[in-house]
């Protein structure tokens, strides 16, 4: 269990502004947001007794201060099968260069979503906490699909947020797969919205991506950034 507005305080305390993923994810499932079992560890047998306790498939991942895009320096490795293949990728992963103390997420790999999902906020300097969603992959990257509301929205507000995107056919039934779970969108936008407003420190945050299925959803990556603390406090 995690105090929120304590552990917000603390990090900001000690000026850790960036969380890391397992962090981030921390908090998304304290406020009913649902990620993949994850552990945190320090060591290989660590590592192999987690994922005895999680099951296979496997995801693991450096998590270190100064790796920001994971997937680019080799620290995200997928469907890990067995023992003999977690113990390869921790010494994988302990091979990559990095200048702060290493960490490893062990965590349950996702099964193959629909599509994958962007949801996202950023502080705008005049209107404060803004809220975005998008389709993960060329859409969002290229076509910049995407849609924004201040936060605080309602219901209503959030799911005009997933019609309006160009790439909506995608969650609607597209070439004979299923159609999303859009009322578990809208669950996660609202409860971003609300831990947002209700915590000014936070500057931005990016889950991305968001796995959609048929029924539900499952946040495998995500991230963090906290304020500044104002100096004449
Ligand atoms: P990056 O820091 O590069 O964004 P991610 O944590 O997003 O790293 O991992 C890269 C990709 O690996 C994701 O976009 C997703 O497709 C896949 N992935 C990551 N974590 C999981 C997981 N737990 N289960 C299934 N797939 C995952
Ligand atoms: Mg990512």
């Amino acid at each position: 269990m995690m105090n929120i507005t304590e552990f917000i305080k603390q990090k900001i305390n000690s000026n850790e502004l960036v969380l890391t993923e397992y962090e981030s994810k921390e908090l998304l499932k304290e406020i009913g947001i649902p990620i993949p079992p994850q552990k945190l560890t320090v060591s290989k047998e660590e590592t192999l007794d987690a994922a005895e306790d999680i099951g296979y498939p496997l995801v693991l991942k450096l998590m270190a201060e100064d790796i920001v895009h994971k997937s680019d320096t080799g620290a995200v490795k997928l469907n890990l099968k067995s023992k003999e293949e977690v113990a390869r990728a921790y010494d994988e992963l302990m091979a990559i260069p990095s200048k702060v103390e290493k960490k490893i997420s062990v965590q349950k790999m996702a099964k193959e979503p629909i599509t994958e999902l962007i949801i996202g906020m950023t502080t705008d300097q005049q209107f404060g906490p803004a809220l975005m969603f998008g389709i993960g992959g060329i859409l969002v990257e290229l076509l910049e699909d995407v849609s924004f509301r201040i936060a605080p929205i309602t219901e209503y507000d959030a799911r005009e947020m997933i019609h309006e995107i160009k790439g909506f056919p995608i969650l609607d039934g597209y070439r004979g797969k299923p159609k999303a779970d859009i009322d578990a969108i809208v669950d996660v936008l609202l409860k971003i919205s609300d831990l947002v407003v209700k915590n000014e420190e936070i500057h931005e945050m990016d889950l991305n991506p968001v796995f959609i299925y048929d029924k539900g959803l499952v946040c495998v990556d995500a991230r963090i950034i906290l304020k500044k603390r104002e100096n004449n406090e």
